[in-house]
């Protein structure tokens, strides 16, 4: 099974409507057009639409970073899955740990944000991690078995193919600490193994697994060579179109 690499963008809460634009173009002309990998780029979703309309009708896909529904009803602030592919959306992020620790976001939401994102028809991108302290204590795989578990809950094996996760060590985001190679490579593989006793073997062996936590050009080509990572959820590093880029080319 040959899985495509997708890199994305996490741009977090950082841009305005002039630098999301010329960020997105900037990544655009590098890309070209037949790209060997796929990539996407997830800014705030009040610069979505701005977005969109850069990304329209090239090979760069565009995310948002949450959702909240699958349609329409009274929920002041929030927007739904059915918004998001309006405005091109092809992937929505589900579950970054910023998201579960500081807005409380627990496994149970995010999967009721992952059958709403599947029922618009996007890619959920669902994030899973440690915390140093869990990993510490050993008790990395417990913990990203509950939150895989948790956030798949109600999952059927025919829409697991489609899912990408994102396996994002918490003590590795925006620290500049990258997981090794070979500690990322030993949880994607425990991530494979647990996704085919959850779906099947070929199911699992479908499932795009990223990398993210202090991605950067000079890291990222050792990461995708390892053989379960199939990509990288970027933060950072996908601020600089130039560094973005230097993600993208070797992988
Ligand atoms: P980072 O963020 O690349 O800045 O570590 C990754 C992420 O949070 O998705």
């Amino acid at each position: 099974m040959t899985r495509r690499i997708l890199i994305a963008g996490n741009w977090k809460m950082n841009t305005r409507s002039a630098s999301a634009v010329e960020l997105a173009k900037a990544v655009v002309a590098k890309v070209g057009e037949n790209p060997k990998v796929d990539v996407a780029l997830c800014p705030p979703s009040v610069y979505l639409a701005a977005v969109a309309d850069v990304v329209a009708g090239t090979p760069v896909g565009l995310g948002s970073q949450n959702v909240y529904a699958a349609d329409d009803g009274a929920y002041t602030g929030e927007v739904n899955a059915s918004m998001l592919t309006d405005v091109g959306c092809r992937y929505v992020i589900l579950g970054h740990s910023e998201r579960r620790a500081i807005l409380g976001e627990t496994d149970a939401m995010i999967s009721e944000k992952l059958h709403a994102a599947l029922a618009g028809n996007l890619v959920p991108i669902v994030c899973v991690g440690e915390t140093l302290e869990d990993r510490e204590a050993g008790n990395t795989e417990k913990v990203v078995e509950t939150q895989i578990r948790g956030s798949l809950a109600g999952l059927d094996e025919v829409r697991a193919a489609g899912i990408v996760i994102a396996y994002e060590p918490v003590w590795a985001i925006g620290t500049g600490k990258t997981a090794s190679p070979e500690q990322a490579e030993e949880v994607h593989a425990f991530l494979r193994k647990l996704l085919g006793e959850i779906f099947s073997a070929d199911v699992a062996d479908q499932i795009v697994i990223q990398y993210g936590g202090s991605v950067k050009p000079g890291n990222a080509k050792e990461l995708l060579g390892q053989p379960n990572i199939d990509g990288a959820l970027v933060g950072g590093a996908a601020l600089k179109a130039e560094d973005f880029i230097g993600i993208i080319e070797p992988a």
